[in-house]
């Protein structure tokens, strides 16, 4: 079914039985293309169950194949909507209607109309000699085999449409030959307007024909000419494939409020910058499966391969056991565990600091770090590469922001002299998340410590990995000196969910008491944190790990060098830049067909026109899948 874009026509009809004849309840019909079929049984065959009309005992629905050349694509008609009061007020607009497309004997076809109540299908009527041109008057002409043109998204949400609908098959009938014009009264309890159609007038639509909750619809073909070509008329009407195309939303002057969501996927789609989600049915690990497949994950940020350890489980169990799942409150109320209280000292010891606290996500702790420092307003200085939640918590806060060049200390020295403050934070990345670089962090503390100004490192990608023995960026650099503020995340190498934020007693009491991202949130699961205790305890543990992942990036390296592919870095995030948006998905799609797993990244992730893929290195890679990553990222 994966690619098949033939067209389909479905037809739905519902009915239900009484004393031993079957009543029609619904009936309805789309055109779509193979792939979609799935999707639109199940669309219809929902609309056949929920009709307020009755309760379906029988559902009939017939799929046929339609061949491209007896398709008819047809333009809309024209719309107008005729305001009225009442019913009566509504017929008189008819007759007026009628008068205007040409036909003299309003008044005779109006008493018809009634006749057509009882009939499933519509009267085809000579409008000169009034005589009933159907075969069988009692079933009427059909006009079926039609649908409007949709693409992917107007599916998604193809609720039933009334207006729609009904304007498709006036567009057919209207461009059938021998037919000058219809009446319609919807025969849907519900659904009270009416319209008159006609290639002459277009599609005018009459609010209220009928009272609510009256079943007494019916419509008229209205046909002139002669006598032999009725039979090409039904048969246009009754076989005739129709799309019908460019329909517009009904009151073109108030928008649709999905049209506009509708038409941003739309232009994402187009510019290859729309994202859908692989589902993964196995643990983060170096192996993962994705529809039944196992491909070799180089794409994830648990580096050290921790989150499946068994000490992980085994620890989560315990704690599970004894604590069940949910926490039941934010940390100042009722969700403060024993558990919580550990991992922050936990995180304190790991990092050095005198005191942490815990958060949410990496990106809650940034959000809510940045805003409760920077609340007086001041300056905030942000690296123009530095992670979307720092860059929302510097919106959220009341500073002004002025963002410096990529790691470039002169430009931010430069920035702070143009932008004297009172108050001021400076803020980076430790590791680059989609360049894989490391932060000057020497000379960012330098100009901080010059200027005054609280400097805050964000070790997402850093801890576990920079550092002899995993600890992060201030063992890397072996400074004795820290950054104000070391936030992290327990969610990339310690293999958990969470962030946090490291540093003095008097900062974290602070962001306890101010940071409305740990006040105002349900406090993470002592599950969750027993993971990320366990995480610390196995970089520590298990410094292998962290020897094993650095050589596994040397090894890719020289293993793409070997390649043709110019390549050095000093942590396991390891961009391939293609540019083009394109290239770059058509390059993972290659990678995936061979069993690799690197999605591509795209804007917003990352600026425009600067594609990539993004590899991430495991612990547990070996030699032997790096190998032939390298050689398939070099032959494509
Ligand atoms: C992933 C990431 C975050 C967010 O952390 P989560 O735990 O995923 O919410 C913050 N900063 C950087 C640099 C990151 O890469």
């Amino acid at each position: 079914m994966k690619s098949n874009n033939k067209l389909y026509s479905i037809k739905m009809r519902a009915s239900e039985n009484k004393d031993g004849r079957d009543i029609h309840i619904s009936g309805a019909e789309k055109i779509v293309e193979g792939r979609m079929l799935p999707e639109y049984i199940n669309c219809l065959v929902q609309r056949g169950l929920n009709h307020s009309k009755g309760e379906a005992d029988f559902i009939n629905v017939k799929v046929e194949k339609i061949n491209d050349d007896n398709l008819l694509y047809l333009d809309a008609l024209s719309v107008e909507t005729v305001e009225v009061d009442s019913p009566k007020q509504g017929k008189m607009e008819i007759m007026r209607l009628l008068k205007e497309i040409g036909v003299c004997n309003a008044d005779g076809i109006m008493e018809l109309l009634e006749e057509t109540y009882s009939m499933r299908g519509a009267m085809l009527l000579d409008i000169h000699s009034l005589k009933r041109l159907e075969p069988d008057t009692g079933r009427g002409i059909r006009a079926t085999y039609m649908d409007k043109e949709r693409n992917m998204l107007t599916g998604m949400q193809d609720t039933k449409n009334h207006f729609e609908e009904a304007l498709v098959l006036a567009t057919k009938v209207a461009n059938c030959p021998g037919i000058i014009g219809e009446i319609c009264i919807s025969d849907d309890p519900d659904y009270v307007t009416g319209y008159v159609a006609s290639k002459k007038t277009g599609y005018r639509r009459i609010t209220k024909m009928k009272e609510p909750g009256s079943e007494n619809g019916g419509r008229i073909f209205l046909f002139e000419g002669a006598e032999n070509d009725v039979e090409a008329a039904i048969t246009f009407l009754e076989k005739q494939r129709v799309i019908v195309r460019n329909i517009k939303p009904l009151n073109t002057n108030k928008k649709d409020r999905w049209e506009r969501i509708e038409s941003v996927l739309d232009d994402m789609r187009e510019k290859n910058l729309y994202r859908s989600m692989n589902t993964i049915s196995s643990a983060q690990s170096s192996h993962v499966v994705i529809n039944g497949r196992e491909f070799v994950l180089m794409a994830s940020n648990s580096y050290l391969d921790i989150s499946a350890h068994p000490y992980v489980k085994k620890y989560c169990l315990e704690v599970l056991d004894e604590y069940g799942f949910g926490s039941g409150g934010s940390r100042l109320t009722t969700g403060n565990t024993e558990i919580h209280d550990r991992l922050e000292k936990r995180i304190a010891k790991f990092k050095e600091c005198e005191a942490a606290l815990a958060f949410n996500s990496g990106y809650v702790a940034n959000v809510a770090i940045i805003s409760a420092i920077m609340n007086n307003g001041g300056v905030i200085f942000s690296d123009e590469l530095n992670h979307a939640s720092i860059i929302d918590g510097c919106r959220l806060s009341k500073a002004k922001v002025v963002v410096y060049r990529h790691n470039d200390m002169e430009d931010l020295e430069c920035k702070i002299r143009q932008n004297p403050c009172e108050n001021g934070l400076v803020v980076s990345d430790a590791v680059f998340s989609m360049d894989g670089d490391i932060l000057n962090l020497p000379e960012f503390l330098r100009v901080c410590n010059d200027y005054q100004l609280f400097s805050m490192v964000d070790e997402a990608h850093s801890t576990g990995v920079l550092g002899n023995t995993g600890h992060g960026i201030v063992e890397h650099f072996g400074l004795k000196e820290k950054p104000d503020i070391l936030m992290g995340t327990l969610s990339k190498s310690v293999g958990a969910e969470g962030g946090y934020a490291a540093g003095p007693y008097r900062l974290i009491e602070y962001l306890k008491n101010t940071a409305r991202g740990f006040i105002f949130s349900t406090s993470m699961s002592p599950v969750t944190v027993a993971a990320a205790l366990a995480g610390f305890d196995i970089i520590e543990g298990e410094p292998e790990r962290v020897e094993k992942l650095r050589e596994n990036v040397k090894y890719f390296c020289r293993c793409l060098r070997e390649c043709g592919i110019e390549q050095e870095s000093d942590t396991p995030i390891i961009p391939i830049i293609m540019g083009d948006e394109e290239k770059a998905v058509e390059k993972s799609k290659y990678l995936y067909e061979k069993g690799f797993y690197i999605p591509a990244i795209r804007y917003p992730t990352v600026p425009k026109g600067q594609a990539r893929l993004r590899v991430a290195l495991m612990s547990s890679h070996t030699k032997k899948e790096l190998r032939q990553a390298a050689e398939y990222i070099a032959k494509f």
